[in-house]
Order: C-alpha cells, then sequence, then structure tokens
C-alpha cells in the first residue's frame, strides 16, 4: 500500500506510536505506508532537545555498523574503572542498577558476539540507507541528507595500525573501507591541517541535518495523513485481558487499535507503566555547533581515539561524541564539552575558536549487545518495542520502521526479528 495524501484519520487510530524521535517517526511512515491509521505521540516539539535524534551527528549509510561492546571493551564493562575524562565513562555509584546490564554486555564482548551482532546492525544499516535515500529523493528532504563519504581519523600509530588490521575484514563485511594514501587527505579536506597518523575512508558515509530533517519528515508525515500530537506525554496504559484497552496522557484518553513503544532512552520507564521490565541503558553524549572555522572540514571526519565526531551543517560545525553511563539526567556538562574542544584542537591543532551556537547532551538508549529492542514484548497481544538503537538509532532507524510495519501487518520480514527480540535478555536477577 502506498501513502495517501490527507487520508483522515479517525479519532482512535489503529496504532498508536509512543516518541517522536527518528525512531517513533519511521515507525509511523512504515505503519501509515501499509493502510494502518497513525498517531504519534510526543511529550515534547518535534526536534525539541529533549529527544536525542535532535543534536546528534547524524552519520549514517555503512559507517560505525560495530557494536559498541567488542572484545577491546570488557575493561570498561567494570563500574567505576574508567577515568570522568575519557571517552567511555560508568559512573560508580550506578554500579548496583547497571550490574545485570553490564553482566550482558561484558558477554556481548566476545569476538563471535560482536562479529554476529555487525552482521545483523550492518544489513539494517544498508536496508536503512536505501529507505533514506527513497525518501530523501524529494526536494524539501533533499537539502537534508548529504553523502560525501568519512574520513576516520587515528592520531596514533597504535590506534591506526589496529584499525589498519581490521580493514580487510571490514571491506569482507560489505563496508568499502580504505586506508587513505599520502596525499589523499589534503584532496578530500584541501583548507585542513590535521595532526594525526593515519586516516581511513568509507566513501559510503552519510549524514542527515538533525533536527531539521525530523521537522520536514513530520511535516511529509502529517501530510501523508498521520497524526502527530506534540506536548503530549504518556503516562498510563488501561489492560484487560492481556490488551492494551486504553492509554491515559496528557491531553485525555485514547483507545488505539495497536500501541508502539519508541520512547527512546524513556522506554524501559514507559514499558514499566504496563508492567513490562526492558533492559535498557541511556548512554548520554554531548554536541556543540559552532559557526563554520573557516579552515574546518567539509566532510564528516571522526576523531577515533577520541571517539569525537564532527560533521559540517552549511555554515555550523556540530562536535559531538561521548559515552557515559551515568543514569538519566540531559544535564550538559561544561567539563565535557572542554572535552570535546581539546579532542578537536589535538587533531586539528589549526581549526579557528569560533562562536557556540549551542551545547546539547542527549540519552542514547543501549541495549548490552548494541542491537536494537524491535517486536513484541511481554504478555500484551497489542504491544509493540522500537528501541535501544543506541549509538546508531540514525543509522537504523528507517530498517527498525519497516520492521515493525512487516511484524504488525503480518508480513514476511526483510531480516530475521529473533536476536531484537525485546526479552533476549531475561529478567533481572
Ligand atoms: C552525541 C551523540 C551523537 C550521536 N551520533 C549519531 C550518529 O552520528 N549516527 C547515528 O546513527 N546515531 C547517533 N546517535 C544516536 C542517536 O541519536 C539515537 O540512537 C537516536 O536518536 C535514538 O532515537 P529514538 O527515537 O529511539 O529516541 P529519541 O530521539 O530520544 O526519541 C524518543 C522520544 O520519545 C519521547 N518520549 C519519551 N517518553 C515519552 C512518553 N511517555 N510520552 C510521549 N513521548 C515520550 C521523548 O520526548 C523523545 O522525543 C548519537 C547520539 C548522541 C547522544
Amino acid at each position: 500500500m502506498t501513502l495517501e495524501e490527507g487520508t483522515p484519520v479517525r479519532e482512535d487510530p489503529d496504532v498508536v506510536v509512543i516518541g517522536g524521535g527518528v525512531v517513533g517517526l519511521f515507525c509511523a511512515q512504515q505503519l501509515r505506508r501499509r493502510g494502518a491509521t497513525v498517531t504519534v505521540l510526543e511529550r515534547g516539539a518535534l526536534g525539541g532537545p529533549q529527544s536525542c535524534s535532535a543534536g546528534n551527528t547524524g552519520f549514517v549509510g555503512t559507517h560505525g555498523a560495530a557494536p559498541l561492546a567488542e572484545p577491546g571493551m570488557l575493561a570498561i564493562a567494570v563500574p567505576g574503572a574508567t577515568d570522568p575524562d575519557a571517552p567511555w565513562y560508568i559512573e560508580p555509584r550506578l554500579a548496583a542498577e547497571l550490574s545485570h546490564w553490564l553482566r550482558h554486555f561484558r558477554r556481548a564482548c566476545s569476538a563471535e558476539a560482536a562479529a554476529n551482532g555487525f552482521r545483523v546492525l550492518i544489513e539494517m544499516k544498508r536496508r536503512s540507507l536505501a529507505i533514506l535515500l527513497e525518501l530523501c529523493a524529494s526536494e524539501n528532504m533533499a537539502a537534508l541528507f548529504e553523502s560525501p563519504g568519512i574520513v576516520l581519523a587515528f592520531k596514533t600509530p597504535a590506534g591506526f595500525d589496529e584499525a589498519s588490521r581490521t580493514v580487510a575484514r571490514t571491506v569482507a563485511g560489505g563496508v568499502p573501507l580504505r586506508v587513505l594514501g599520502s596525499g589523499e587527505l589534503d584532496e578530500l579536506a584541501p583548507k585542513t591541517t590535521f595532526d594525526i597518523h593515519g586516516a581511513l575512508y568509507n566513501p559510503e558515509g552519510a549524514y542527515l541535518r538533525v533536527p531539521e530533517f525530523l521537522v520536514e519528515f513530520g511535516r511529509v508525515l502529517r501530510g501523508a495523513g498521520v497524526e502527530i500530537r506534540e506536548h503530549t506525554e504518556v503516562t498510563g496504559f488501561g489492560i484487560r485481558d492481556r490488551n492494551i484497552v486504553r492509554l491515559n496522557t496528557t491531553r485525555g484518553e485514547l483507545r488505539p487499535g495497536n500501541v508502539v513503544i519508541a520512547a527512546g532512552a524513556w522506554t524501559a520507564e514507559c514499558a514499566r507503566l504496563a508492567g513490562m521490565d526492558l533492559l535498557l541503558q541511556p548512554i548520554r553524549g554531548h554536541s556543540l555547533t559552532v559557526a563554520m572555522p573557516p579552515s574546518a572540514p567539509g566532510l564528516p571526519v571522526l576523531l577515533s581515539e577520541a571517539r569525537v565526531a564532527m560533521v559540517p551543517l552549511g555554515d555550523r560545525l556540530r562536535i559531538g561524541g561521548q559515552l557515559e553511563l551515568t543514569g538519566m539526567s540531559c544535564a550538559v556538562s561544561d567539563h565535557r564539552l572542554r572535552a570535546l574542544r581539546c579532542a578537536v584542537r589535538d587533531f586539528l591543532p589549526d581549526l579557528e575558536e569560533t562562536a557556540i551556537l549551542q551545547s546539547w547532551s542527549g540519552l542514547r538508549p543501549c541495549t548490552p549487545d548494541s542491537l536494537p529492542l524491535i517486536g513484541p514484548a511481554g504478555d500484551l497481544r497489542n504491544l509493540l518495542v522500537a528501541a535501544g538503537h543506541g549509538h546508531i538509532g540514525m543509522g537504523l532507524a528507517p530498517a527498525g520502521g519497516e520492521l515493525v510495519g512487516q511484524l504488525l501487518a503480518g508480513e514476511q520480514p526483510f531480516t530475521d526479528p529473533i536476536p531484537l527480540r525485546p526479552n533476549r535478555f531475561g529478567t533481572p536477577t
């Protein structure tokens, strides 16, 4: 079925999607495409700073399909073992709360689990890219999607050598990564001086401009008949005979046929209102958006050892990164913003300091194995979860939305949904 312009929406829709971040919006798109009447409930404004989808670096494409859990990450799975200045940080006070998540994270750090995770994620990223290309073919959306490739810069010989050793395996996995020869980086970023040891390049690197992408996508969805209610928070569920029969919100009640929880880092909290436990942890990141420095690179660059990304947004440059397991607080930390700027100075010492336009932090909804939670969960017959897209939610959301659409429509899913089962981690012990 195709999207129908201006189709009227009845009071109680076939499906309510809770959450208007990138995941919720793609669920809505794919459900509407299959003929369902859909209402999205978002407690803030679409593209507002409360959403993790609003201030990130927007990388999509085949870059970044590796799970966060991999053999080298075992050391971080000990609460408090990391330094507060490190790119990865776990707050010691959260140790007990985190222990179940960290246990599964440790398990996912084996080479075999990481390779299996990569296979699932790269398939989802490829599928997502195809959906994005179709969506962004229209004039208004086209300006919000760029595909110049991505540079992975390495400061240290050890970092570069280790990454270079993985190139053949990454290429075999379907990602066209290659080592940049001398002079090639100058061609890709002619105005920029790097102080680095070496660099890799993935020509399939692409990115979305957020938050503009969310706002424009919302407009496209509304035009296709999706109702989006902003400033509307879901506060409770009425349940009868294993079915959600009522949704309580800050702006009245709804009685949808099905419910999809796509509430990002708040999904566990929301699912708890329906009597369900999900294993999700928020991993905080920061971004800083500055006026475009004259010598900034004109394509995305990852400052690899620092785990910091830079992305050009017209007259602005966004710098983002860091992974902090510090609970549900979205407070912006000056200390973390300084660390982002230090990383940039370290890799690009001549980059001009320009005015700060926005400081932001957001909560990545993360599972221990970096695979999202998509599908039915718990005992409720008319509830699906679509969350846990972690550090690569922009790049996974379109395919995740398609899977939700296929599962609810009873179609053959494009990928095996078993590795994505929301209850795969069991209940906390
Ligand atoms: C610094 C940083 C950089 C990143 N860079 C990238 C990148 O380059 N590429 C990439 O792919 N990913 C990146 N990510 C990850 C990406 O941002 C997330 O994976 C993605 O935004 C998650 O989307 P979501 O829709 O699940 O969550 P969100 O965008 O957080 O959306 C969830 C929404 O649900 C709403 N909500 C919650 N509870 C309720 C309720 N009860 N009722 C109604 N609404 C509710 C919230 O207000 C929120 O807007 C980055 C993240 C960070 C922090």
